[in-house]
Formats: C-alpha cells, structure tokens, sequence
C-alpha cells in the first residue's frame, strides 16, 4: 500500500544533454557514443529511485528529448522540416511545429528496446509514459486530417499498437500523459476520453493518465497566476475520466492551488497517483511535508487506491535537487505506511 512512483522524466547527465533545459540538445552527435550514454543514463536513473525507496520506477525518459516528439520522430505521415508556427496550449506558448501531411503510419516499434533495456536492469516494477492523443494533437501542425479528433482517434491507434509492444518487452504500467485535458476541459468527456479508451483498449497491463500544471517554466508560471485562487480544472474532468478504461489518474497536489476532494469525483472507482512533491522548486520537501500531503489525500479515498508520486516530470531540475525530492517522496510514504 502507498506505492510509490514518479511520474516520468528525470534529468539529464550533462554528459548526456545540456542540462536544466527542456528539449535540451544531445552532448554528442556520435550514434554510438549516445547510445552508450543514453543506457548509463538509464541505469543511474533507475539506481536513483531505487535508492530512494521508489516502488514503480520509470527509465527517467533519459532517452527521448521531448515527451511528445520522442515518439513522433518515428511515426510516417509527420514532415519534421516543415514547420508551422502555431499557438499551443490553447495559445499558452507559440512553438514551430512540425506539420503532420498524409495518413499516419507506425511502421515498427518506437520504444521497446529502450524498455527492454530498462526491464533488464530493474526487479521493481517499470512504468513507462508515452504523450496522450489529446497531446499530441495540440503540438502538431495538421494539413492532412482536418479534424482534431480524427486525428487524435489516429494516433490512439498507433499508440495503442505501441503499448503492446512494449507491455510485451516489459512494461508493468503505460502511463499516458495529457496535460492537454487540463487546458480544453469541453472536449474530455468527448474525444478526449474517447481517444484515452482506444489507447488502452485490450492493454494487459496497468494504465495510467497523467494531467498537470506543468513544468516550472515561465510559461506556465505565467499561466498558473492567471488561473485565480482554486484551480478547479480537475472538477470538469475528473468525472468522465472516472467512466473511462483507465486504472490510475496522475493529478498534482503539491504546492498547488487544486483542492484535495476532487480526488472524491474519481468515486473510489480509479486509483490515484498524489503528486506530493512540487516540481516548480528547487528545495526538496522534507519527508514530513509529502506525508501531509498524503494524509489530506487519505481522507478522500481509501489507502490501496493512492500512491504518491511528483506532480510533474523532473527534467527542467537540477539533479541534486531531483534526487532530494526522490528522497523526500520515498521517505514520507513510508512514514505514512508505518502511521497506518
Ligand atoms: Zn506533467
């Protein structure tokens, strides 16, 4: 009870990437070179949150300088020269897209040898994320499909053909990660959730979706001070997410604006991944503070269904303060674990 996970990337070595950045170039463009540092990279992330009592690692995503074009760069159908400038985010930032230009095609599998890699270095449980149809759609350029759910429901498939592959190399848990529902609350109970069942369908492993804040960027910074005094995004999306085939929801609860009974609209019907550690600092909790926190979740669904776990992805970090706050995370559930 009160497992415990993080909820994907970590950062980077800098003899892997320039480090502190999102989408940070590579520290060498030698193949052979990158690949040997991408695999150290893995196992030290891996030996991290082992170190610090972490119960459903990840492989840090040290191998992928994007969450979402990771997995783009391999699909057919994506012209990555052509790039459109488009307002994401509901027009949050401005960012060069690449343009998708005919039918969407995975012709082989993406990331399965990097969860292969993974499972071979790990006996605890191996989550592994991938970008949500939602996502995805809101960072490309479109000029073939002319239909945001038309070609969220085409992606679905690709990922849904992805998942298996790498449930077979490995994977226990395939985590999803839509911060986009959080911005274009209507369309979740639509295409959205829709899109997220086809992902998962026939899937024989744990499910997860992750929706967040995002990183400590200023962008977001920006965007957060605009939301008011309770961010309540969760309350239109929590309900049909509830009815959706999905076993746990990712939600961010440290140092956030979000009230905790919103965990209570999942109707004890999903599990709950409590992000308990904050990624827009650069002090680590103390294992107290994440305790809190997940005494406050302990209130509004019961102990099996919660798992602590950070509100967001880590990349943007430094990595003594990363490892701190994998820690602090490790350390308060378990004083939590021996409370109850
Ligand atoms: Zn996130």
């Amino acid at each position: 009870m009160l497992k415990t996970t993080i909820t994907g990337s970590l950062p980077k070595p800098t003899w892997l990437a320039e480090p502190e950045k999102l989408w940070a170039a590579w520290s060498t463009n030698d193949p052979a070179r990158l690949e040997e540092a991408k695999q150290d990279a893995v196992r030290l992330a891996i030996r991290d949150q082992e170190e610090a009592g972490i119960d459903i690692v990840t492989d840090g995503e040290q191998s992928r300088q994007h969450f979402v074009h990771g997995v783009l760069e391999k699909i057919e159908g994506i012209d990555f020269n052509k790039k459109t400038r488009i307002g994401i985010r509901n027009d949050r930032y401005d960012a060069d897209c690449p343009t998708v230009v005919s039918e969407l095609k995975r012709t082989a599998p993406i990331h399965a040898d990097e969860v292969a890699f993974a499972r071979a270095h790990t006996d605890r449980q191996l989550k592994f994320t991938l970008p949500g149809p939602m996502t995805i759609v809101d960072t490309l350029a479109d000029e073939h499909y002319g239909d945001r759910p038309a070609m969220a429901m085409a992606f679905a498939e690709i990922l849904n053909q992805e998942a298996k592959d790498l449930v077979a190399a490995g994977a226990d848990n395939i985590q999803f990660d839509e911060p986009a529902f959080n911005v274009y609350l209507d369309a979740v109970p639509t295409w959205g959730r829709d899109a997220l069942n086809r992902a998962v369908a026939g899937l024989n492993c744990t499910t997860a979706v992750h929706i967040c804040y995002g990183y400590g960027i200023e962008a977001n910074l920006q965007w957060k001070a605009t939301l008011g005094d309770v961010w309540n995004q969760y309350e239109a999306i929590l309900p049909p997410l509830a009815e959706s085939d999905i076993d746990q929801v990712s939600l961010e609860f440290a140092g956030a604006r979000v009230p905790m009974e919103v965990i209570r609209l999942l109707d004890g019907k999903k599990d709950v991944l409590v992000g308990a550690i904050d990624v827009t600092t650069l002090t680590p909790e103390s294992p107290e503070e994440v305790a809190a926190v997940i005494r406050e979740a302990l209130k509004y669904t019961s102990p099996d269904r919660i798992y602590p776990c950070t509100n967001c992805g880590m990349v943007p970090l430094p990595r003594t303060v990363s490892q701190g706050k994998l820690k602090a995370l490790g350390a308060g559930a378990a004083l939590v674990r021996n409370e109850l």
